[in-house]
């Protein structure tokens, strides 16, 4: 195995927003030197790196030189094109793999591989045309949901269907050749397991998490998840299905699971994120070691590090919403002893756009969620 990439090195990120940031903040504690490779300027992640390089993705003799000039290279970002990972796998390393993006970001070939790999997943069928649209819904039932197959993040490209009466306005909304639809999942709670493996194949998680979404954008996220304690053999469950994917995709890095507990008590994942996520935010804060962490020291080759809880803690995304009457009244946020605020300095406030979050730390988990969760802190 190669030589781990240690303190004094220099680490690169395609992608310019907030995962990056904090993963630039974590590095950089570290002694690490960070690079970032983005369309646009003073992103989050620019802003705290020691060169923000801006460039198309598809200028590959930019990604090219980019990576010349690190010792590796990971992503913030996965919807870069299979293209430039594959030029800057020219000059350096990427972790993880081009092959794992390429998988991941695009919902019908990360649906066809968790399905051909035996993992449960929410029924689909590939949709690319009304016709097949209308084939779909009388073979899954509706409600429904139809995403497009590419480029959805957050919400953006679903629609949910409730009758076939819907699905030409649907198909014409979507605007893609690509999509796929969803059976609805009449779910008891949304879960993630956030888990690394190192380039030694080992295998640390973070976990069960337990998430609330609010018009299809993540909210606020718990941990530990009050359902693990209500059913720790989910829980159990959950965490292999994460040791199964990384291990499948053969990942160097951090993923999330995402995962729909319906109901009945069975698992289904919903997606993959083969980055830091959202619902890992409050590993930041509340763990040992947190998924930034985590990540540098996957793709550096170094031992992964513990994740214990410090502490139960609830973390709230706070969205350009929030900003309809200016700026937020941050002395009231910190006028709470145990809330750790986090801003990702992004200029424009615009509704829906993730402008930073907060985590509340408490001696346990529904204690946390009264001081973060929905309703609860008001600095509008
Ligand atoms: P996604 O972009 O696929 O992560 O979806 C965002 C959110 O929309 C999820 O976290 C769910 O709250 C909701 N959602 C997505 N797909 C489904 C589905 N098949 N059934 C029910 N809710 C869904």
């Amino acid at each position: 195995m190669s030589a781990p990439i240690l303190p004094g090195a220099t680490l690169g990120v395609l992608g310019g927003g907030q995962l990056g940031r904090m993963f630039a903040i974590a590095a950089r504690r570290m002694g690490y030197r960070v690079h970032t490779f983005s369309p646009e300027d003073d992103t989050p992640t620019g802003q705290v790196s020691d060169r923000e390089v801006r460039a198309a993705y598809d200028d590959l003799d930019a990604v090219r030189g980019f990576a010349r000039d690190v010792d590796v290279v990971t992503f913030e970002f996965e919807n870069v094109p299979a293209a430039t990972a594959e030029a800057a796998a020219e000059q350096a390393p990427v972790r993880p793999a081009g092959a794992v993006l390429h998988t991941t970001q695009n919902r019908l070939r990360e649906k066809g591989f968790l399905a051909a790999a035996g993992f449960p997943v929410t029924p689909f069928v590939p949709v690319r045309s009304e016709a097949e649209l209308l084939a779909g819904l009388a073979a899954l039932g509706v409600p429904a949901v139809l995403k497009t197959a590419g480029w959805g993040y957050d919400g953006k490209g679903q629609v949910r269907i409730a009758g076939a009466a819907e699905a030409p306005a649907a198909w014409a909304a979507l605007a893609t050749g690509e999509a796929v639809l969803e059976a609805y999942v009449d779910f008891a709670a949304e879960v993630s397991v956030v888990a690394a493996r190192g380039l030694d194949g080992s295998f640390a998680h973070f976990g069960l998490i337990e998430n609330q979404h609010r018009r299809h954008i993540l909210d606020v996220s718990v941990a530990p998840a009050p359902l693990a304690a209500a059913a720790p053999g989910l829980a159990r469950e959950a965490v292999e299905l994460a040791r199964g994917v990384l291990d499948a995709l053969a990942v160097v890095g951090v993923l999330c699971v995402e995962m729909f507990v319906t109901t009945a008590g069975r698992l289904l994942i919903n997606e993959l994120a083969p980055r830091p996520h959202n619902s890992g935010h409050l590993t930041f804060d509340a763990c040992v070691t947190s998924q930034f962490e985590q990540q540098l020291r996957a793709i550096c080759g170094l031992p992964l590090g513990a994740t214990d809880l410090l502490l139960p803690a609830a973390m709230a995304n706070l969205l350009g919403d929030l900003w309809h009457d200016g700026e937020p009244d941050w002395e009231a946020a910190c006028g709470f002893p145990t809330v750790k605020l986090h801003l990702y300095g992004k200029a424009q406030p615009r509704p829906g756009r993730k402008m930073g979050h907060l985590t509340a730390l408490a001696a346990d988990a529904g204690t946390a969620m009264g001081i973060a969760g929905p309703g609860s802190l008001d600095i509008r």
